[in-house]
């Protein structure tokens, strides 16, 4: 199936993915229980990610989730307060080496839970609302993955985290009422508004910029599924805007997938970093 095809449905976009990826009710049930353990491991990596500040390896994250949950809501605004610590509490979790869900990579594991329980969250929504999302979001990964990358290595951030956030832009949309069409609109920009997003993890750990990205990434799934839910449309084809991305992950130089040759990894800072963990004296 492709994005195309399932912008068309006359459903769900769910019912969709189930129906191409199940052909008996019996596996379908299995694979029910199997998705509410990883809703459930969800759940405990933001709770330990909340609560705890434990310093990453490196000591460059570990206590950003914590400190935005226990902070005060300045901007009075608490979807967004919670959806970005929820995201990066996965994340940091991550960074300690804690048990998370990849979603679709370790990278961008927090961008699915930090929407879509954030949202069901705020909304007072159970877990039993995340089921069907929850396959939305698996299906469209998979989509997605099938004919482009989805990791920062060989695609640069935008295909990580640009799927990441279009899992999530889909799935939020459809906790919300959206058809199969709004829901595939909201997966398409929020990957039409990720290409470009480089690929540069400070040292080669997945802590700066990821942790505070997948915070930013899964607002901007928030913020795709509104649109959607609101009417919005991507006009180029949701499969024509992956297939942009693919062409610009192609054109991505190796310094901006994942070496941490460039960008944010390659400042000064960021270099000093590196050195440091690899026990060189930087003068830092
Ligand atoms: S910067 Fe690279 S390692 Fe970090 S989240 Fe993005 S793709 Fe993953």
């Amino acid at each position: 199936m492709t994005l195309n095809e399932l912008v068309d449905f006359s459903g769900l976009a769910s019912e969709a993915i189930l129906k191409e990826e199940f052909d008996t009710e019996a596996e379908r049930d299995l694979a029910a229980q199997q998705m509410q353990k990883r809703i459930a491991e969800m759940r405990s990596s933001v709770e330990r990610g909340l609560t705890s500040d434990k310093a990453s390896i490196t000591g460059m994250v570990g206590w950003n989730a914590k400190g935005l949950w226990e902070a005060d809501d300045v901007l009075k605004a608490p979807l967004l307060k919670r959806v970005q610590a929820y995201a990066m509490a996965v994340n940091e979790e991550n960074a300690r080496m804690g048990r998370i869900v990849a979603a679709p990579t370790a990278g961008s594991a927090g961008t699915l839970p930090g929407a879509l329980l954030g949202v069901a969250d705020h909304l007072e929504l159970s877990d039993e609302h995340l089921l069907n999302p929850m396959f939305l979001a698996a299906g469209i990964g998979k989509i997605i993955g099938q004919s482009m990358f989805i990791a920062g290595a060989t695609g640069g951030c935008q295909a990580e985290i640009g799927s990441s956030a279009a899992m999530a832009a889909a799935a939020v949309c459809e906790l919300l009422g959206g058809t199969a069409h709004m829901s595939v609109h909201a997966a398409t920009m929020a990957l039409m508004n990720t290409i470009g997003l480089v690929c540069d993890p400070v040292g080669g750990y997945v802590e700066v910029p990821c942790v505070s990205r997948n915070a930013f990434f899964s607002v901007h799934a928030v913020s795709s599924a509104q649109l959607a839910l609101a009417g919005l449309e991507s006009v180029i084809p949701p499969d024509e805007v992956v297939g942009a991305m693919a062409s610009v992950g192609r054109m991505l130089p190796a310094e901006l997938r994942e070496t941490g040759e460039g960008g944010i990894a390659a400042t000064p800072t960021g270099r000093r970093i590196a050195l440091k963990m690899l026990g060189e004296n930087t003068d830092m």
